[in-house]
């Protein structure tokens, strides 16, 4: 099948690119396509217009911080994957990218598209979902911090208005010393892979096991509220 009629729009400012979205109900973001254009195939999303943020200043790049690494709208998973410093700060990173889909798609496809789309499958909700990490987006009203267990609210539904661009995913650190370690995070790097310079006691490991195994089963009890609430 081929899509219906749209139109397309490759602003070059991010002010542009919000008020396109802004000035037409159906409008939608284009960042990689690797979702979007083979649901347009299939006729699954009939937007009236493309707004392609593939030129819009400012929305490339991968940003260490002291607490997070800022993951801009325009990475490719690719990148994110290869990142050096995202390798040494966040094994657990590296390892999750490797299997998102196959080399030619993370080519293309953006790490915050694959947010935006909030496939429940898909690796990178889960992933920040578990470093308790947080999305901006920037629209009309101004830029908000949207905390990821609050970002994703159902099956490809998000809290992120239609007139909103998703502009940076934050993604936690992993901190030096074992003590310090979140628990779900722990569990799953010791699951993964154990750096050098980070010890896991095995008892550790069991408890970390433990809230990583308690948070699953309270975030599935949250959806299914959510569920009967809709139901
Ligand atoms: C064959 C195939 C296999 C795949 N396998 C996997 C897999 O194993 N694991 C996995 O996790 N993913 C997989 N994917 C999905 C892939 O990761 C996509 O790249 C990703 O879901 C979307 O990223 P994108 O940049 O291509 O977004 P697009 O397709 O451009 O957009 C996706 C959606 O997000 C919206 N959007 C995108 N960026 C923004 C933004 N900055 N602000 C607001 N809205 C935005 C779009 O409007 C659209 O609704 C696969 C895809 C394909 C085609």
């Amino acid at each position: 099948m081929k899509p219906s009629i749209f139109n397309y729009k490759a602003p070059a400012t991010l002010e542009d690119a919000i008020s396109l979205l802004a000035g037409d109900a159906d409008a939608v973001v284009l960042a990689g396509g690797q979702t979007l254009l083979s649901a347009m195939n299939f006729r699954a999303a009939n937007p009236s217009l493309l707004v392609d943020i593939q030129h819009v200043a400012g929305l490339r790049g991968i940003v260490v911080g002291t607490e997070s690494i800022v993951v801009k709208a325009m990475v490719r998973h690719r990148e994110f994957e290869l990142d050096e410093d995202v390798q040494r700060l966040n094994p657990l990173i590296a390892e999750v990218m490797q299997h998102v889909a196959h080399i030619p798609i993370r080519n293309r496809g953006t790490v915050v598209g694959s947010l935006c789309h909030a496939d429940p499958s898909a690796e990178m909700p889960l992933l920040l979902v578990l470093l308790g990490g947080s999305v901006i987006a920037q629209g009309p009203a101004g830029r908000r911090e949207i905390a990821a267990e609050d970002f994703f609210q159902s099956f490809l539904t998000t809290a992120r208005n239609q007139d909103e661009i998703v502009v940076e995913a934050r993604f936690s650190l992993l901190p030096p010393k074992a003590s310090d370690l979140d628990a779900a995070v722990a569990a799953s790097v010791a699951a993964v892979t154990q750096p050098d310079d980070i010890t896991v006691s095995a008892s550790y490991r069991r408890r970390a096991l433990g809230t990583l195994i308690r948070r699953m089963v309270a975030k599935a009890a949250q959806r299914a509220q959510m569920a009967e609430a809709v139901s």
